[in-house]
């Protein structure tokens, strides 16, 4: 690594830690020329999952598609990109916990909509919209009527 400051190409690494729930590895460094000290990031470039869509084709697990769903479901929304950030990890982390190589895009999407479900009704229907393919009224009514069922159901426990 070059240092930052020196650009001298000569360092050795004084601390290792993982970061980011494992995702990411951070190294703190000491410049062997001018010894000053400086921190890299590492991170996995390609994905260890695999995800296996509807027709059968099968790609490489991506975040930014699940950062992309939530972040459309939740347009206009009371919620900060943080937040959205935040709802991200813990779904992918769900997803990291509970599959080890491969994974059905269908249970991705199960995932994101329960997490939604958690946090806001409107985007949860929203999602189930487009995911589920809803192609009648009924089926939006029948989710919503669902929904309202499940609100009432938490409140009298
Ligand atoms: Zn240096």
């Amino acid at each position: 690594m070059r240092c930052p400051y020196c650009k001298t190409d000569d360092d050795k690494v004084i601390d290792t830690r993982t970061g980011d729930e494992g995702l990411a590895i951070r190294r703190r460094r000491e410049c062997l020329h001018c010894g000053r000290r400086y921190t890299t990031h590492e991170r996995l470039e390609e994905s260890p999952i695999k995800v296996t869509k509807k027709d059968g084709r099968v790609e490489s697990f991506d975040r930014k598609k699940i950062v992309a769903g939530i972040a459309r479901a939740l347009r206009k929304r009371p919620l900060s990109s943080e937040e959205i950030e935040n709802l991200s990890d813990s779904v992918e982390r769900e997803i990291f916990e509970q599959n080890d190589r491969q994974v059905a895009s269908s249970l991705i999407g199960e995932t994101i909509m329960r997490h939604l479900h958690q946090v806001d009704p409107v985007a949860y229907v929203r999602f189930a919209s487009v995911y589920r393919e809803f192609s009648q009224v009924s089926e939006f009514i029948d989710e919503i009527r669902a929904l309202a069922g499940a609100d009432t159901a938490a409140k009298t426990v």
